[in-house]
């Protein structure tokens, strides 16, 4: 046996899985399984990018200053309070590698995102799961699993894969109940589809033990170009910024950031466009006996009779060409998470439901 092992932990890892792309003999595919922006980003993005070919052989900014100021403008955020990463996944890996090793417990809830597990594995400390309420993040749940080893807490809000979102008295109380020494992240994956909601920055200017990530994937489209941010304390993102690569964003990264950040008309239209289409997509799916919680993000989780059942809808959307996303590996073996696609997309959905439905009456 060789005697070149990984560090502790690692082969705890389970490979992430991607929302799957493609289906076999299917040409016509219609991708719903990583919550995308159907109306992919903004006119302006092109151009920032086209902008940038003339630089590729000049290392790229280090300190992100011109996107750090855009996103402060936009949010109304002091921009050295703010850290940018290869996605919020880089975010909520910097955390884990700064906050948390062996010995540490990382906490999150019971259908919470993959990469918390993912992140607390890898810098050696122990994922711990808070049960919740009917696909509810219970706070008291969260703070009877701390204890004096709780390093980091992850919630997202409104979450993935299940929709919903607790409001800001009950995150002031989880921030609240605390142990001392353990950090809050609140995860704005989905912030900027609920309307009026800041994603969490209030409580962060308030505590010295709340941090927010962000990212450009959902909303406003860029998922393939990964960027993502985080919002906390000073002393905090300056921890964050040591463990840093000096190059992590390239050229593109940031260029097409700063334009699709600016561009609020556009990130207003399509929140407009999936909050119509949600809620219609929501009923249609629930006259067709697939009921979903109110969801507050551009998915929704459609909860079918049993995990068979979710199985056999699964496959005959494929066979159809509509790819949604199994989440038996959030623990919800018996739903299905469907992202809001454009008007035809949804149509699309609601019809293989019908069909469906029809086949196994
Ligand atoms: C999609 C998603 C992210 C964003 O990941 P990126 O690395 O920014 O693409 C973060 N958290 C949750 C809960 C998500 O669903």
């Amino acid at each position: 046996m060789s005697t070149i092992i990984p560090q502790p932990g690692i082969m705890d890892i389970a490979l992430y899985e991607g929302g799957q792309s493609h289906v076999e003999g299917v040409a016509d595919v219609l991708k719903l399984s990583s919550n995308e922006n159907p109306f992919g980003f903004s006119p302006k993005v092109s151009e920032a990018l086209s902008g940038c070919l003339t630089r590729l052989h000049r290392y790229p900014n280090t300190d992100h200053a011109p996107l750090r100021e855009a996103i402060g403008e936009v949010h109304g955020l002091d921009p050295e309070r703010i850290i940018c990463g290869v996605g919020s996944d880089e975010i909520i890996n910097f955390l884990c590698q700064a906050y948390a090793g062996p010995g540490d417990e990382v906490l999150h809830t019971e259908h919470g995102f993959a990469m918390y597990r993912i992140s607390a594995l890898a810098a050696g400390a122990t994922p711990v799961v808070a049960a919740e309420r009917e696909r509810v993040t219970d706070v008291d749940a969260l703070l009877s699993a701390c204890t004096e080893r709780t390093k980091l807490v992850f919630i997202a809000n409104p979450n993935n894969p299940t929709g919903t979102m607790i409001g800001g008295n009950e995150v002031a109380r989880l921030a609240d109940g605390l142990p001392d020494g353990a950090l809050l992240v609140l995860d704005g994956a989905y912030a900027e589809f609920v309307d009026g909601f800041d994603g969490g920055v209030s409580l962060v200017d308030q505590r010295d033990n709340v941090v927010m990530t962000r990212t450009f994937s959902k909303l406003y489209g860029l998922g393939g170009l990964r960027i993502g941010w985080g919002y906390g304390p000073k002393p905090i993102i300056d921890v964050l910024n040591r463990i840093r690569g000096p190059f992590n964003l390239s050229e593109f990264q940031m260029a097409a950031a700063i334009a699709a950040v600016r561009d609020q008309d556009w990130a207003t239209r399509c929140k407009a466009e999936n909050a119509r289409l949600r809620v219609w997509l929501g009923e249609e799916l629930a006259a067709l006996g697939v009921p979903s919680d109110v969801s507050l993000t551009n998915f929704i989780l459609a909860r079918f009779a049993d995990p068979a059942e979710a199985e056999a809808a699964d496959l005959h959307l494929k066979t159809l060409g509509v790819i949604v996303r199994r989440v038996g590996g959030y623990g919800l073996p018996n739903c299905l998470r469907i992202t809001v696609g454009d008007t035809v997309g949804c149509r699309r959905v609601v019809e293989g439901i019908r069909t469906f439905r029809e086949e196994n009456a």
